[in-house]
């Protein structure tokens, strides 16, 4: 119902909107974004919604970056992550986006059902009955915590320290004390045997930054329960992209060369089907991780600080390999299809319906050196080494076996590496990678201190808006 007041107030503001529209018409701001994956795309999204124009310049012939399903060649109905799988409760700007998409989650890892440890040939099932009599030399106080109670002392004082940090934008202080040294020297200072520090990172990397697996551990730990998108985690970024094909603002099979900026704008350098050509815009958003931008701002009048973290940040190589089995055999033995191994293939997960009678995909999930040793290799070996694996570890397999995909991350020209790998001492580079230059922006996980999660990659792109917007 409209009184005389709302009436004269309704008319006096459309007496004013078709100037505020010029004006803002006249204000429009023009924003390259450079990278399709979840940054660049959420970046693009929330642009738009506040009146920008936006096109993002992605080089392959799909949206999504890291967040990749395969389907072809797999049994209906199963998806393979090959990037991003889980979704931690915690991470609320991912799950507001699943929202605001009317995705559907379902659980990730259902069940009470049991992990697996593979060390120096024989299988435990620790979540079965007592500790096992591990076949290492363990002190008897690190006999007495177990597995999981040295985690969690020698892990916890960190983390006990920031449990209730309610800042999600920089690394805590009592994390980044810790590193200087790697996940091995930082457990062995505390007193850790040799051995424990083996059984405790059992399928992890030991060189990696202490501060950087402590980091992982915050992100995660207040966590109680992990989704996935029913049918599959790229319908996430899917859903931003469509939103942005509408208005044409998405261009794919554009591999952009090179970054420039003036004192009047910034611009991109690509090259598509059609040739060479250079957008121009009053922004530019770098939305790429640094392992496929090292030669991209030779016009980009960066500082020498940005210059080196472009330069050196480093990646790890991640490989996976999928594994499609007849039957999720391993759950009608009370076993999670989850492993961690101190072979080749280094951890196991499982992803598949419920019924252990229907098909589920066993997959390996290998990080750092070994997925660097896996890709000297031809696809057909790793699919025989991860069988061969699988085999010790949930004997059956190779009964059970049917197809396989295998994705490396590492070779992928795209992205050069899975995971950012911060070396001790460069979880302070984030705030470096962060900043921005002028005219050009900075997203993507790899500026964020969720890196390694889809909410890195969005909550990357919502400071940047801000930025842009301040
Ligand atoms: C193996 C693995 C497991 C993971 N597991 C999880 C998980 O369980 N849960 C979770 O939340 N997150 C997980 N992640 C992390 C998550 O996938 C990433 O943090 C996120 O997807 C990164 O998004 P981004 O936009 O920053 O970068 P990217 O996804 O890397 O996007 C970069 C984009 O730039 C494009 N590009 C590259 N070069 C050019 C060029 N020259 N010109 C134009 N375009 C270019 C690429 O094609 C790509 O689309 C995982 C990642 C990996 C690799």
């Amino acid at each position: 119902m409209m009184n005389r007041r709302t009436f004269l107030a309704a008319a006096a503001a459309s007496a004013f909107a078709p100037v505020k529209f010029v004006r803002a018409a006249e204000a429009k701001r023009r924003v390259v974004v450079v990278g399709g994956g979840l940054a660049g795309l959420s970046c693009a999204y929330e642009l738009r919604k506040l009146g920008f124009e936006v096109v993002v310049l992605e080089g392959q012939g799909r949206a999504g970056g890291r967040v990749l399903t395969l389907r072809e060649g797999l049994d209906q109905g199963l998806s393979a992550e090959t990037g991003a799988t889980r979704i931690p409760d915690t991470h609320h700007m991912t799950l507001d986006y699943v929202r605001e998409f009317g995705l559907t989650l379902e659980p990730f890892k259902g069940g009470n059902l049991a992990d697996v440890v593979h060390l120096r040939g024989q299988n435990y099932v620790p979540g079965h009955g007592p500790e096992p009599d591990w076949p290492l030399q363990l002190t008897a106080e690190e006999r007495r915590l177990g597995r999981g109670g040295m985690a969690k002392r020698y892990m916890g004082g960190p983390l006990e320290l920031v449990k209730d940090s309610k800042d999600s934008l920089s690394v805590p202080g009592p994390i980044l004390e810790q590193d200087h040294y790697t996940l091995r020297q930082y457990l062995e200072k505390q007193g850790l045997s040799r051995d424990a520090v083996e059984l405790v990172t059992l399928g992890g990397d030991s060189s990696a930054s202490a501060g950087l697996l402590l980091l992982v551990e915050f992100n995660e730990q207040v966590t109680r329960e992990y989704f996935h998108i029913r049918g599959g985690n790229d319908q996430l970024p899917g859903s931003l992209a469509k939103k942005l094909e509408l208005g044409g603002a998405i261009r794919y099979g554009c591999r952009v060369t090179g970054v420039g900026q003036n004192d009047s704008g910034a611009w991109a350098v690509m090259e598509h089907a059609g040739g060479h050509e250079t957008v121009r815009g009053d922004y530019v958003v770098s939305a790429l991780p640094f392992s496929v931008a090292r030669n991209l701002f030779a016009d980009a009048k960066l500082s020498t600080e940005k210059q080196r973290v472009i330069r050196e940040l480093k990646y790890f190589p991640v490989d996976k390999v999928f594994l499609q089995m007849q039957k999720q055999f391993w759950k009608a033995k009370g076993l999670s299809g989850f492993a961690n191994t101190d072979l080749l293939s280094e951890r196991f997960w499982a992803l598949g319906p419920e019924s252990p009678e229907e098909r589920g995909l066993l997959l390996s999930y290998v990080i750092g050196e070994n997925a660097a040793k896996l890709d000297t290799m031809d696809a057909q070996s790793r699919v025989q080494q991860t069988l061969a694996d699988a085999e010790i570890v949930f004997p059956g397999a190779r009964d059970q076996f049917e197809a396989a995909r295998v994705k490396s991350w590492g070779e992928d020209p795209w992205q050069r590496g899975g995971l950012t790998s911060f070396g001790p001492g460069e979880l302070s580079w984030i705030p470096v990678n962060a900043r921005r230059e002028g005219r050009i922006f900075f997203a993507g996980e790899h500026t964020s201190r969720w890196n390694g999660w889809m909410q890195g990659a969005i909550e990357s792109a919502h400071r940047v808006v801000k930025e842009i917007t301040a």
